[in-house]
């Protein structure tokens, strides 16, 4: 499976371990290590072997080596698609009643279906559900869910995942045990990012605050990093600069890119970060309408200027 977990949250297995009921909701930021953690609880409730200090799976045993070969029986994990509207891409993400019930998922978007999942006796000891984006329910899906919950065949566990307890329906935080997986301290994630045989890189770390998920495949992470950096300097020196800088920005584009620039201007006067945070919104905004990318990253580039009181 995935690293060893980190101590603080190495503890939490002690309780997990004894917790006898049928849902836990482990909340934290993004990739806080909260998957990590659900994984080892699941591991934990099917273990067969003698426990760890910490009561965690002994990583020896037949379920244990079939969780690290990534092949589970008795381990579902559910988050949300990501739902397109008139060709959009939505921001909203859901996890329907389809996710829920094999017969309401029409476009075959979910392989298992969590009610079929759990009408099967654990091939181990226990059925563990994972419900990665618990925020994200339907209300169906939901109202599907608590009737597992409240009586799970043959003892299953469920571990709801969230970022924000506000965010998560009242009927699951009421039926569920609660768990806050808390940022690690950078020295650890220093360590780790050493351990694992990359060089110190102060800048990561203090990015990463403490969500050891961030540190786990590190590259493209620093890459935009390095861009945001790119783009500050450029901004500074000119307009050319700028948008030479932004054009380099358009043919990299990825996943961790917004952090990162936003990181790169967290020091700057309130008012400048409000107006560069408006113009990032801009740029998603148009990317998502597909408009021109290469327009859109020069519009960026101005507003930024703008924004920074360089214009
Ligand atoms: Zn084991």
């Amino acid at each position: 499976m995935s690293a060893p977990l980190p101590e603080p949250h190495a503890a939490l297995l002690e309780q997990t371990g004894t917790f006898g009921g049928n849902a836990l909701l482990l909340t934290g930021p993004a990739r806080v290590g909260k998957r990590a953690l659900a994984q080892a609880v699941a591991a934990q409730h099917n273990c067969q072997g003698a426990r760890g200090p910490y009561g965690e799976a002994c990583g020896a045993c037949a379920a244990c080596r079939a969780h690290a070969a990534g092949a589970h029986p008795d381990i579902l994990l559910i988050e949300p698609r990501a739902t397109t509207t008139t060709g959009k891409a939505a921001r909203r993400k859901l996890i329907p009643i389809g996710a829920i019930l094999e017969a309401r998922d029409k476009g075959r978007e979910y392989d298992t279906h969590v009610f079929e999942f759990l009408e099967v006796r654990p091939t181990f000891r226990r059925r563990v559900v994972i419900v990665d984006g618990a925020e994200h329910l339907g209300q169906e899906a939901a109202n599907a869910l608590l009737k597992l919950v409240e009586e799970p065949p043959h003892r299953a566990l469920f571990v709801f995942l969230a970022e924000d307890l506000r965010a998560v329906l009242p009927t699951i935080v009421s039926r569920s045990a609660r768990l806050s997986v808390s940022p690690l301290p950078d020295a650890l994630l220093e360590r780790a990012l050493v351990l694992g045989g990359a060089a110190p890189d102060p800048t990561l770390v203090a990015f990463a605050a403490g969500r050891a998920g961030v540190l786990a495949d590190p590259a493209p992470v620093q890459a935009a990093l390095e861009d945001a950096r790119t783009l500050s300097q450029g901004l500074e020196r000119g307009l050319l600069s700028a948008l030479e800088a932004t054009e380099g920005l358009e043919k990299r584009w990825g996943p961790w890119h917004p952090e990162a620039l936003r990181f790169s201007w967290r020091a700057a006067p309130p008012h400048e970060r409000a107006r560069a945070d408006a113009a990032l919104s801009a740029l998603q905004d148009a990317l998502e309408a597909y408009a021109s990318p290469s327009l859109s990253f020069q519009v960026f580039a101005l507003s930024l200027r703008e924004a920074f009181g360089y214009s």
